[in-house]
């Protein structure tokens, strides 16, 4: 019996920015958030223009790119929301890492079930995109509560799964001292988090919107100036040492 077929947008073969060391970034396609700054907005709608693709070519992808790995680097899947295929990748994820894989999963955490579970327990390096820290804020953000993901969170901490925080700095949507406060109130303790990653607010994706005939929501906010990015450097270092700027 053959292995589910994934339903992929697109990949990356030397990917530097999605978990540590080269990797060959895996783009999958559908997402369950509508986030406003969304820089693939192409790989939300469920089918979109991915193509269905055997499992098989991934695995053989990815084994012949491990050379150039080194010891860091590995495979990522990344989106669109990976989670949305976690039961067809979890014989692909087993497969990756019979191969000597490290895998790298990024995800917003807003979906939970048992093949989600079985899928984060497979992977070396979850990278944990939270949005806000507010609720409210976070579905203005996505048009989702921020429940899922801090249970997700939870999880990983209480597995002991390795994971980063990804935050996004959005000018007048994620930028509140209060919340930076509270993410770092909130997250300070746990063990797990090997790094935080402060994201600046970047428009690279706004032309994706004019194909798709998208209107872009965010079009009147600017990109950060480095006094933003500065401010909020220095409130979440005061919780996080493993903070980085990227
Ligand atoms: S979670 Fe990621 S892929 Fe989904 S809408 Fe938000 S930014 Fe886009």
């Amino acid at each position: 019996m053959h292995d589910p077929l994934i339903r992929v947008h697109s990949y990356e073969s030397m990917g530097t920015f999605d978990g540590p060391g080269l990797r060959y970034v895996v783009f999958l396609q559908g997402c369950p958030f509508r986030c406003k700054y969304c820089a693939n907005p192409d790989t939300i709608d469920p089918v979109g223009e991915s193509k269905l693709t055997d499992p098989d070519y991934i695995l053989q992808q990815a084994v012949s790119m491990k050379p150039f790995f080194g010891k860091r680097g590995g495979i990522t899947f990344s989106g669109g929301e990976p989670t949305v295929q976690a039961e067809a990748l979890i014989p692909l994820f087993r497969r990756l890492k019979d191969a000597g894989l490290h895998i790298c999963v990024d995800t917003n955490g807003g979906i939970w079930n048992s093949h989600v579970e079985e899928l984060l327990g497979l992977t070396d390096l979850v990278l944990l995109d939270v949005k806000e820290i507010n609720s409210a804020r976070h579905e203005a953000i996505t048009a989702r509560p921020n429940t899922q993901t801090l249970r997700t969170a939870d999880w990983l901490e209480t597995h002991e799964r390795p994971f980063r925080l990804r935050y996004v700095l959005v000018p007048g949507l994620s930028d509140f001292e209060e919340d930076l406060h509270t993410l770092g109130e909130h997250f300070k303790d746990y063990r797990q988090i090997e790094r935080v990653e402060l994201l600046p607010y970047h428009r690279l994706g706004v032309h994706k919107y004019k194909a798709l005939g998208w209107d872009y929501a965010l079009k009147d906010v600017p990109e950060n100036t480095p006094e933003q990015l500065q401010k909020a450097e220095i409130i979440l270092r005061t919780y996080f040492p493993q903070l980085v700027v990227n």
